[in-house]
């Protein structure tokens, strides 16, 4: 079977890592520009990051044969700095062009902090001047509902942006109906220091249904790993569904979501023809 895995570090990942996702029959990442697990010193830094990004990390994972697409953005926790954040947004909109760039992200919330949502509310206005896909990271544990409803607001008072075209990360149980409610994508992030465990990634799939959302590692420089995404889908197969409902999680989803940038070329699969999922790996 062919996966995505829709939010990953890269940057931070090892060799090895890429040599497991491609055995493991990833195709395709997307990584949204976040925190390096420090503080940066100067905007120049995030334009180094950026060109990592951009230029740098699509030709390492090109080596082991999956594309690589990013996201541009200031994240929630740097962005508490809002001297520095507006410096860092001056660098995204040159870059938006490029072949491999997705949209703005992971922007959001971290402590719910009002200069937070500052740099927030004005990155979501880059967002919709330049027709732009957004990826949100919303906070951890207890402050998460609070910051996911700030943003859901933030969001739904702007007219410019499309529901469709926003995807909402890392959500729980006590989050997803709040995202979805509104017409965002969800996603889903297997991580179990502070996030969802394979199993429960599962019973929310089962729960909530598999419609407009995507699974992700969020693998970075933390205890995570690209295997999060592949075990999810070890334990769906287990509990009984299907390959075409598996493909439908883990490969069609993400392609639906990002086939909204024409940049994407990964197609989505046909799965009402059993004949057509032999093909998948
Ligand atoms: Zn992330």
């Amino acid at each position: 079977m062919q996966y995505i895995d829709p939010h990953i570090h890269c940057v931070s990942r090892t060799t090895d890592d890429y040599i497991y996702m491609s055995r493991a029959g990833v195709v395709a990442v997307s990584e949204p520009a976040f925190w390096a697990g420090y503080d940066r010193s100067c905007a120049a830094s995030f334009g180094d990051y950026f060109r990592h990004l951009v230029d740098i990390e699509p030709k390492r994972a090109a080596k082991y044969g999956i594309d690589h697409y990013c996201w541009l953005c200031i994240n929630a926790k740097e962005a508490e700095n809002v001297e520095l954040g507006r410096e860092v947004i001056k660098l995204i909109p040159p870059l938006l062009g490029q072949p491999t760039v997705l949209g703005i992200g992971e922007i959001g919330l971290n402590k719910n902090t009002r200069n937070e949502i500052t740099i927030f509310e004005e990155q979501v206005e880059i967002a919709a001047t330049h027709d732009q896909l957004i990826l949100i990271h919303t906070p951890h544990l207890h402050d998460k509902h609070k910051g996911t409803a700030i943003i859901c607001d933030v969001l739904k008072n702007d007219r410019r942006i499309r529901p469709e075209r926003v995807l909402i990360d890392h959500c729980e149980e006590h989050t997803i109906r709040m995202a979805r409610d509104h017409g965002f994508w969800a996603g889903l992030t297997v991580y179990p220091v502070t996030k969802v465990t394979p199993q429960r990634g599962c019973d929310i799939l089962e729960e909530f249904g598999t419609q407009m959302i995507c699974v992700n590692s969020a693998s970075d420089w933390g205890e995570s790993g690209p295997h999060m995404l592949t075990d999810t889908c070890r334990e769906f197969r287990a509990r009984g569904h299907t390959t075409q409902e598996a493909i439908e999680v883990f490969y069609n989803n993400p392609c639906r979501f990002f086939g909204q940038n024409p940049k994407w070329k990964h197609r989505v699969i046909d799965t009402s023809e059993p004949a057509n999922t032999n093909r998948a790996r």
